[in-house]
């Protein structure tokens, strides 16, 4: 992070100083009292749980002496007292996301902001191997891409970044919003709507909206990537107000894509068209879902004057983010382990993936998918139906939504070759004895299952 002096900082939160040197520098931002340091400015966030300003000791005795507070209390009591430099704000978290867009506004960046119902993180990381063959580029560390993981991510970028890569989450409408107001981003992608997080914004045409809040301080400067292929991402109406950028498989599209060659867990090869332009694009993570990632990353990257022959070199670099899709192996027995989070797309993407990789016997090992609201059992069916119809050999559904999955799976495979678990606890007991020497087994499962240990038994 680029220094700061307390006074700036105090500005830029609308704060008051009300203790020590409005000269005291800050070199990081720290929100976690276990992590601080000297030369760190600490925000005790206050969450549902917990209020962070009972950690402020714990940051003094690690050596930070720069504090913002809603609650000055205690800190004005504590025996260190005069070494402390302490602005205090109405609200801290609100302050550290006026601190974050203060701290954008100094750079001279360009800022893509990344949103979607799935595909965010991939396609974020994407764009960071593109952008980076030319600038020097920053981008969300994980998957920090909320109301606060945003802004301490941006807090982050060092001096001299020129492209900053933002992943943008939500759950709720509104919360785009608000992290479009912090980065103001030059460019936006929308992925596609799914129906991740349906139960709080009521219909797809409801993620629609929420996630176009992306391009709220939009003007004709801007311009938004969207993928058409998604059926919601064909309509919106932006003539006259920012730019569209258009990724998809026919002519219609800008950047249209044809060739796909799975390669399985090899990785994928497509070819993109552009204008007059065709480039060939070969990326060693698999999935033919990434083929589309990787287009629109291809397009946000364009805008910034980086070739598609740049961004194929590249995308070639990209190495997939723990948890997402990773293929792990060991005594014949291969696990595809995308254990981080599941949605009806996402599931129908891992099952592709499942089934365009070498084994003996596709077994797909499938928890709950949650947030789906009140058509969660029919979401469940249809991705029950799907690993049916694709041919998986063996499902095994666990958790009380998978029911579901099993019972229209079983409409079509019949009984025997699916397993339900309304336990995942049992299926942990029970998984060493049904693995066999060359099966290829993925699982998959919302994040609150945390179907990684039944990774963890199985690599055992
Ligand atoms: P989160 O909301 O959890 O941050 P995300 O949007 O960042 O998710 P990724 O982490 O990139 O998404 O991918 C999550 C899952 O979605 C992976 O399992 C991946 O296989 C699948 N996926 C990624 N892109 C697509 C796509 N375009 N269509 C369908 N599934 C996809
Ligand atoms: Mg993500």
């Amino acid at each position: 992070m680029k220094i700061l002096r307390m006074r700036e900082i105090c500005q830029a939160v609308k704060g008051e100083v009300i203790s020590g040197s409005e000269e005291s520098s800050v070199e990081r931002i720290c929100t976690d009292s276990r992590k601080a340091e000297e030369g760190d400015l600490f925000f005790p966030l206050i969450g549902e749980m917990h209020d962070a300003h009972k950690f402020i000791p714990m940051a003094i005795d690690r050596g930070c002496r720069n504090f913002i507070v809603s609650n000055p209390e205690e800190i004005l009591n504590h025996p260190l007292k005069a070494q402390l430099h302490v602005i205090e704000v109405e609200d801290t978290t609100r302050a550290l996301q006026a601190l974050a867009s203060y701290y954008l506004s100094a750079f001279q960046m360009k800022k893509i902001g990344v949103t979607g119902s799935t595909g965010k993180t991939t396609t974020k990381d994407m764009l960071y191997y593109i952008c980076s063959e030319k600038y020097k580029t920053a981008r969300n560390v994980g998957n920090f891409n909320n109301h606060i993981g945003l802004p301490l991510t941006v807090l982050g970028f060092e001096e001299g970044t020129e492209v900053g890569i933002l992943e943008m989450g939500m759950s709720e409408p509104g919360e785009i919003h608000v992290l479009a107001d912090i980065v103001r981003p030059d460019i936006g992608i929308i992925t596609n709507i799914g129906t991740s997080h349906i139960e709080n914004l009521g219909s797809r045409e409801g993620i629609l909206k929420a996630k176009l809040e992306i391009t709220h301080f939009f003007d004709e400067h801007n311009v938004l990537v969207v993928n058409e292929i998604n059926d919601l991402l064909t309509k919106e109406n932006t003539e006259g107000v920012y730019k569209r950028l258009s990724v998809g498989y026919n002519g219609k599209s800008d950047f249209i894509i044809s060739d796909i060659t799975d390669r399985g867990e090899e990785g994928i090869a497509f070819t993109v068209e552009h204008n007059l332009d065709t480039q060939k694009f070969e990326l060693t993570i698999p999935g033919r879902h990434n083929a589309i990632n990787g287009t629109l990353a291809v397009a946000a990257a364009a805008e910034l004057g980086i070739t598609m022959e740049e961004a194929a070199r590249g995308l070639k670099k990209m190495e997939l983010t723990e948890k997402r899709l990773n293929i792990k192996g060991k005594d014949g027995v291969k696990v595809i382990d995308d254990t981080y989070n599941a949605s009806p797309d996402s599931m129908k993407a891992g099952i592709d993936v499942l089934m365009s990789t070498k084994g003996m016997r596709k077994i797909a090992i499938l928890a709950d998918m949650l947030e789906m609201g009140k058509e969660s059992p029919k979401y469940h069916r249809e991705v029950g139906r799907y690993a049916a119809e694709q041919k998986v050999d063996v499902l095994i559904a666990v958790g009380d939504h998978a029911k579901y999955i099993a019972e229209e799976a079983k409409k079509i495979m019949g009984e025997e070759n699916v397993i339900y678990y309304s336990e995942k606890e049992k299926l942990m007991n029970e998984i060493k004895t049904m693995v066999r020497l060359g099966d290829i087994i993925l699982v998959k499962g919302s994040r609150g299952m945390a179907m990684d240990q039944v990774v963890k038994k199985i690599m055992e």
